[in-house]
Order: C-alpha cells, then structure tokens, then sequence
C-alpha cells in the first residue's frame, strides 16, 4: 500500500518474522497460537482507513484466522492475570513490608531495561510480575495444552503487539519457565512478536480485505478479558486496573464510578500523580510516560509514592513504535487521542470492568495456578531482573 511504499526501511526489517511465522502455519504438525495485545485492536485500522483509532477487535480476530491461526486468544485476559499477580504484589508490599515502595509497573519491557541498565538500584522496585504477554506464553503452554490434550511442543505462540521491545523481551533467558516446569528445557514461553504494523503488511500481502471482514470472536479459556484488562494500551491503564481491583479487595465492595472512571491518571501529560484513599489507608500513585519524565521522577524524593505505572511510548502502548501509521501520517496527539478514545468507551460498556471479576482468569486459579502468589504463579507469572 501508500504506506509501505514510503516507509521502505520498516517494510525490510519486518520481512523475516512474518516469513517464519507463515511456516509454521504451513507446518502441519504445529498448532499455532496468536494473541493479541489490548492496542492492537485500535491501532491496526489506521493500516486501511482513514480514520484514526477504529476498534477493530472483531475484524482483528477474523483476519488472524483467515491467516492460519489455530487459535486467537486475547492479551486482555492476560492483562487481568498481571493485575491480580501485580495487585496483590503490591498489597502484599504496602501490609506487611515484603518489598521496597514505590512498586514499580514491569510490563513495559522497555522501562525494565532502563532501570536493569541506568537505575540498577531500584529493581527491586519493579514488580516480579511478568508482562501481559509473558504470562499469556507461559499459560498457553502449560495450562491451556494440558486442559486441550495438545503436546506444549508444538505450540507455537505467537503474540501480536503495538511494540518492538516486546520482540527482545519474549527472548529473555529467564522467559523460559514453562519449558521449565514441564521439562523441555529449549522451549521459550512465547515463540514470536509481530508488530500490527507486520500484521497490516501481511494481511496486504495476502490480499485481505479489511473492511469487508465479518467480526469473528476470541477462542474460549483465555480469550476475555475485562475493560481493566482492555485500558492496559494507555497510559494510566493499568494504574486504574491496579485501583480497581486493589479497591474491591479491600473493601469487598466494587469501586464506585468516580474511582471506575478515574479522571486523574487518564490523559497526555508525561507525570500525573493522585491519591487514593482506601479503607482507611492513602494510596500515593503516579503515572509516567517516556524515560526522561522517568528519570526526572526519579531524580525526586519518591518516598511518598506507593505505586508508580511508567511506559515508555508517549500516551502508552496506543502509540508504540509497531503501531501503523495512516497514510504515512506520523502518530500525533489527535491519533493517539482516537485511539485512547476508543478503548475507554469500550471499557465504559462492558459490564466486566474489573480484573478481578473475569470468571476464565477465576477458573484459571481454580484449576491450575491455584492461588495468587502461591508456588506455581511464582514459577510461572513471576520473573527476575538484573543490573546490566
Ligand atoms: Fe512497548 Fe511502548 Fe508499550 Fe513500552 S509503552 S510496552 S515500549 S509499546
């Protein structure tokens, strides 16, 4: 398309991951898996339309299927996973002192390099939770192969995602923890990243017609997520995932709508900070996107913090680096703002808002994980960091 013609360096560099994703489709013996990352859905029709930020899930899932996956399944619903895994991390360090404050978010493999590199001595300041898709991986493998009868070595995950630090992140040597528990000891929880961007480009290549898809819906058992789950592409998403559940699970009681909607931590300003108070307790929060707000947060006295959310992309993962650009226009703050727009009106309608009420991420600690933090989640959903 007009896009690829004039952006001829990203077309190259993209060429080899759609290739080797397209021969394990071709390989009879291998069942592929794609999930899709929360920005994905708001950022892959700026590829074929010309307005910004169309959600697109339904045709999302339709072309991925027209494509030769065996199964899509949502990060969404792995998002709700890190937020109860991160969540109660974060209960955990702010009741009983079983870790440094201010918690830091992990998700952004890019903010972890940056502190593992430049700021060594806070990470035990990030959360051991692994990111969305890290989890995703590791859950495909060992909980949904064994609950489908399917041999985990030939599952091919492949996680589809607005970032290309993600592509470094999946190969990470500590990333492996599946083949760890079930013993395969080459076998990495997450096999691909491809970019919307590569996605758009394959889906060109092969002809499909974005606009004349029909919606398809996400496979079952990890394949719903909640609206917390959804608001994860923006920035201040997961912070309000974070509020929401950590309000229900100290009060018992869902959070009322000034705090479901939670105005303070939404929008384009590199540093908000708010506060939260909680049966009895105040919860200093600030969230942060790119690393120089980052490092003149740091710079500060941050004692008083207790949860801090920092992406590195400006407005979030809604405009990472994979993210297509329409007509070749560069990702401004109109753009960013559709897209922020589309996933918080999605989030609005839902009548699953909190992570902690999704019944597949329930039936997941039920059957398998058993509980958060307990022995498995802590093999499985839970990672190390190290000074670079
Ligand atoms: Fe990737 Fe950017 Fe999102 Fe970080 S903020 S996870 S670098 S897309």
């Amino acid at each position: 398309g007009q896009c690829s013609a004039a952006c001829p360096e990203s077309a190259i560099s993209l060429r080899s991951e759609i290739d080797l994703v397209r021969r394990e489709i071709e390989d009879p013996e291998k069942i592929v898996v794609f999930s899709t990352s929360p920005s994905v859905r708001v950022g892959l029709g700026d590829a074929f339309l010309d307005k910004a930020g169309t959600w697109a899930e339904g045709k999302m899932v339709a072309a991925l299927k027209a494509l030769g996956a065996d199964y899509v399944f949502d990060v969404t619903f792995s998002a709700d996973l890190t937020i109860i895994e991160e969540g109660c991390e974060l209960l955990s360090r702010l009741l009983t002192a079983s870790g440094p404050l201010p918690q830091f978010t992990s998700c952004c493999p890019a903010w972890v390099k940056y502190v593992e590199t430049y700021h060594p001595e806070r990470i035990g300041n990030l959360s051991s939770a692994k990111s969305p898709i890290g989890m995703q991986g590791a859950t495909i493998k060992t909980y949904f192969a064994s609950k489908e009868g399917l041999d985990p070595a030939k599952i091919v995950t492949v996680n589809v995602t607005p970032c290309t630090a993600k592509k470094a992140e999946i190969r990470r040597p500590e990333l492996c923890d599946a083949g760890n528990v079930l013993g395969c000891s080459d076998m990495r929880d997450n096999d691909y990243v491809i970019t919307t961007k590569e996605l758009a480009q394959w889906m060109k290549e092969e002809a499909i017609d974005f606009a004349s898809l029909s919606d398809a819906a996400f496979d079952s058992i990890l394949g719903k997520g909640s609206g917390a789950g959804v608001i994860f592409g923006n920035t201040g998403g997961v912070m309000e995932a974070a509020l929401r559940m950590a309000y229900q699970s100290l009060t018992g009681r869902p959070p009322a709508d000034d705090l479901l909607d939670f105005e303070p931590v939404r929008g384009l300003t590199g540093v908000k900070r708010a506060s939260v108070h909680i049966d009895g307790k105040t919860i200093n929060v600030a969230v942060i996107y790119g690393t120089a707000n980052a490092e003149k947060f740091l710079s500060g006295d941050i004692s008083d913090y207790h949860f801090v959310e920092v992406m590195t992309c400006p407005g979030g993962c809604i405009s990472g680096a994979g993210q297509p650009q329409m007509h070749c226009i560069p990702v401004v703050d109109d753009i960013r703002k559709s897209r922020i727009g589309s996933m918080y009106a999605e989030d609005a309608k839902m009548s699953l808002r909190n992570s902690i009420d999704n019944p597949q991420v329930a039936r997941v600690y039920r059957d398998f994980y058993g509980s958060p933090l307990g022995t498995l989640s802590e093999k499985l959903l839970h990672t190390t960091y190290h000074k670079r």
